[in-house]
């Protein structure tokens, strides 16, 4: 696309998105906004070298895997946008988050969030969506889609022993009731702000250890479920969310209903 056209098609959709709604246009055209297409389904900032775009191949190679190993197949091909400075990620409106799955099917990565970790987590995201019916995915809960994300990205920051030094520390978190509460993806983020998630790089400024009470709390709910229910149990459970079940059903009775 010409800049002419770039900047004629910002100017109208920017009339009407407003914007937060223009930064978000950005990551249909990353080419004009600083990005070089590595392969078909990866662009990178362009001041990245050799070296630091072979990485993000292979930590894209190895997200891949990671989805394919808890699904036994990968059925979404999300386009990611690498960003390598704090500038070109705040270019698209982000500023304090690692990472950032969009619903259509982009990641975007932070510098933050340049490993396996954090794209394994938003393309946790991308996967379950694309395998649900609307349905299913408009009456899915944030707990349940965060901390299957959380499971299986194996973040270190969201670990079971990030879990373990929360309530060693006394450090406030939400209750396994309370996370129940979190369905919405602003009763989500209205968590995340209250527990401080969304607060670590001022903690990194102070030279404060990171802290996340939200994220760590579904991970530990998740954890051990999917653990017990499996690759099968994965998918016996989206295919009775498709069918119409809800997913608290479906998930209290999953020792015995899912396997
Ligand atoms: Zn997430």
């Amino acid at each position: 696309m010409t800049h002419l056209k770039a900047s004629l098609l910002l100017l109208s959709l920017s009339l009407i998105a407003g914007c937060s709604g223009l930064q978000r246009i950005k990551i249909y055209a990353p080419e004009t906004f600083g990005l070089s297409q590595v392969t078909p389904n990866l662009y990178v900032e362009a001041s990245a070298d050799k070296a630091a775009q072979l990485k993000i191949r292979e930590i894209m190679e190895q997200a891949e895997n990671t989805i394919d190993a808890a699904y036994g197949s990968v059925e979404s091909h999300p386009v990611v946008l690498a960003c390598v400075s704090e500038s070109c990620y705040e270019a698209f409106g982000e500023k304090d988050t690692r990472a950032k799955s969009y619903g259509d099917g982009h990641i975007l990565l932070s510098p933050r969030g340049l490993n396996w970790h954090f794209l394994a987590h938003e393309w946790s995201h991308t996967e379950l969506h694309s395998r649900l019916s609307f349905m299913a995915f408009w009456y899915l809960p944030a707990w349940f889609d965060e901390g299957l994300a959380v499971a299986l990205s194996e973040a270190p920051e969201h670990s079971e022993q990030h879990w373990n030094n929360l309530v060693a520390s006394n450090t406030p978190r939400p209750t396994r009731k309370e996370l129940y509460t979190f369905k919405s993806l602003s009763q989500w983020y209205d968590a995340v702000h209250q527990y401080g998630d969304d607060k670590n790089m001022e903690r990194k400024a102070k030279g404060e250890p990171e802290s996340y009470p939200v994220y760590a709390a579904a991970g530990h709910e998740l954890r051990p479920w999917v653990a017990s229910v499996g690759r099968q149990g994965l998918l016996a459970f989206i295919t009775r969310l498709n069918n119409g079940e809800g997913v608290e059903t479906i998930y209290y009775s999953a020792d015995k209903a899912v396997k």
